[in-house]
């Protein structure tokens, strides 16, 4: 079998993070999560130049440039073994990344690249990350809605914290971000006929499902 190179985006909460891990686990692709690296890029060396300037970024929700991104990318990308595939998490988002993405993806001659539009409402956005809890170890996420009071990760009891980027002022500077500049973004890979909308409301198996059913039947065409 070919291998799967997909991208998700959508805005900020629309379960990127966790489709992304449900899609890797069934195929076995290694996932590629920018926002994490940063943020480990961050809490590594926090008194670097660069490091102080990217966390300034990130907590403000302003997209880092996407020179950066590519060097996330490619410092993971380029070490793989190409035929085990890949998840993109929370990319591409610049058009110019999409741009990039494709050009690299077409000259691999890969026809199974996807990128999921995981499309949710601007209040759910809203709802859901002020509800988000993250914790700094493991970098696993926890919302509110699905359990009420959580104070500590399940994983390594590590105590949760609501992450920098998570109040009102950013969260709507992220939506209104998403919608100038990603956009953009979602219209030229729609072009290039690799773009997939999915509805991102609903359970999160039914959401994994359809987007399966996108896959399965791209590798049934080939
Ligand atoms: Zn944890």
């Amino acid at each position: 079998m070919k291998p799967i190179y997909a991208g998700f985006v959508g805005k900020g909460n629309c379960g990127k993070g966790t489709q992304a891990k449900i899609l890797a686990d069934k195929y076995n692709l290694q996932i590629i999560s920018t926002g994490s690296m940063l943020r480990e890029w961050i809490l590594k060396d926090p008194n670097n130049f660069w490091s102080q300037k990217l966390k300034q970024d990130v907590d403000n929700g302003i997209l880092v440039p996407s020179a950066i991104v590519f060097y996330l990318w490619f410092s993971k990308l380029l070490l793989l073994d190409y035929r085990q595939g890949v998840v993109f998490e929370g990319s591409p988002r610049m058009l110019i990344e999409g741009q990039a993405m494709a050009e690299v993806f077409k000259w691999m001659a890969n026809n199974q690249f996807f990128v999921f539009n995981l499309n949710i409402p601007d209040e759910e956005s809203y709802t859901r990350s002020m509800n988000r809890r993250y914790c700094p170890v493991c970098h696993k996420t926890y919302s509110l809605a699905f359990n009420p009071g959580i104070t500590h990760c399940q994983a390594d009891n590590t105590e949760l914290i609501i992450r920098n980027d998570d109040n009102p002022e950013v969260i709507k500077h992220r939506i209104q971000e998403f919608n100038e500049l990603v956009i953009p973004t979602i219209e030229f890979l729609k072009s290039q006929g690799v773009l997939y909308e999915v509805n991102g409301v609903g359970p999160v198996e039914e959401i994994a499902k359809n987007i399966d059913k996108i896959i399965q039947e791209k590798i049934n065409q080939a």
